[in-house]
């Protein structure tokens, strides 16, 4: 049998571990931030003609630029952040933001170069930072999962990061970060500043986007995704919005015909349908401040979320918990600070055998 260490593989890969958050076929899914609401029958149906109509030229290349879909996702992005006046040219797709994430490093980052991030925080960031050969700096972020814009300042400033990440709202913790913060990384970054705002939509009223700071900012690069509030993680559909000139840069390492032509279809198609998509935002939103309110009641501790799921511990022995859950029909996630678990927010019935879950395995 040949294994993994018999190959030439890169030596800066030997001993790694593939990602692999747990897919398992479990009657309560809470593990990975999706939008627990399934596509209703009338975005089936659209789903399926628009796929349809695009069968018939499917031995052709697809819209290599995919314009048409930048386009609706920059008017969805206006809507968004009212003032954004975004257009085309400043907002670019990918298979997922984590290839978004991909094509910034392989843009901006590279052998000799470094990016800076404050976990705990998504943990691609540094995988997909030091597969592309670029060195990973942890600057960590507060004891309360904040982030303090003089700590941060501080950070960039010792390190000089060719790229740094800022997660808003941060995954695992959902804590949003104070828009001073962004303002102030962004005021001494010599690089890119990516702003990861893959459950933007989830946060709070009157928090505002980074999306209001790009035309000042050149360097900023606001990630998205159709993956957790639009409810179309299946798709694969991330983007971004930034400087046209990022977008050039981003072009020099892209594959042509990177987005297949129904994955442009499919994400035209639930795009057009956005105000269904979006429409459980608002009950997820409530969902959630429950949940962190019964935690809390039910005496756990528990970071402030804008996301989707919740942060909550502290368990000497998080795995049993962890364990006892998953026994009990309910996959959350081991994830994050050594004695803590996350949930995703999940329907009222999901979120009853959590309850039930949780406390059974106390
Ligand atoms: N950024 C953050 C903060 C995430 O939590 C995730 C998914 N868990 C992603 C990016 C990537 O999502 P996708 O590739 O599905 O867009």
């Amino acid at each position: 049998m040949t294994s993994l260490n018999d190959l030439p593989i890169r030596d800066d890969l030997r001993g790694r571990e593939p990602y692999g958050a747990p897919q398992l076929d479990v009657p309560y899914a809470l593990n990975t931030n999706e939008n627990p609401y399934p596509p209703s029958e009338a975005l089936v149906k659209a789903i399926g003609e628009a796929v349809r109509d695009v069968a018939g030229s499917l031995n052709r290349y697809p819209d290599r630029d995919a314009v048409a879909l930048r386009s609706d996702l920059a008017a969805f992005l206006n809507r968004d952040t009212p003032g954004a006046g975004l257009s085309w040219r400043q907002v670019w797709a990918a298979n997922g933001s984590n290839e978004i994430i991909q094509q910034i490093l392989q843009a901006f980052g590279g052998a000799g170069r470094t990016a800076l991030g404050f976990e705990p925080s998504y943990s691609m960031h540094p995988i997909i930072t030091s597969v592309s050969g670029t060195a990973w700096i942890n600057a960590h972020r507060d004891e309360d999962f904040g982030l303090e814009a003089e700590r941060a300042v501080a950070a960039v400033e010792e390190h000089r990061p060719d790229v740094v990440f800022l997660t808003s709202p941060n995954n695992p913790t959902g804590t949003a970060l104070p828009f001073s913060t962004i303002e102030a990384v962004l005021s001494v970054t010599p690089g890119m500043v990516v702003v990861d705002e893959a459950y933007a939509e989830f946060r709070r009223a009157g928090v505002p986007s980074a999306l209001t700071l790009l035309p000042r900012n050149p360097r900023l690069i606001v990630t998205r995704t159709m993956s957790k509030a639009f409810a179309m993680a299946g798709t694969r559909l991330g983007y971004l919005a930034a400087d046209p000139a990022v977008i050039d840069a981003l072009l020099l390492v892209r594959l042509p015909y990177h987005l297949s032509a129904v994955t442009q279809a499919v994400a035209r198609t639930a795009m057009a349908h956005g105000a269904e998509l979006l429409g459980s935002v608002d009950a997820l939103r409530v969902a959630r401040d429950d949940l962190v309110a019964w935690l809390r009641a039910e005496g756990h501790q528990v970071a402030d979320s804008d996301a989707n799921f919740v942060l909550f511990g502290r368990f000497a022995d998080r795995r049993r918990v962890w364990q006892s859950m998953l026994d009990r029909g309910v996959l959350i996630r081991e994830v994050g600070p050594p004695e803590w678990l996350r949930v995703s927010v999940g329907t009222p019935e999901e979120m009853a055998a959590f309850r039930t879950a949780l406390k059974e395995s106390l």
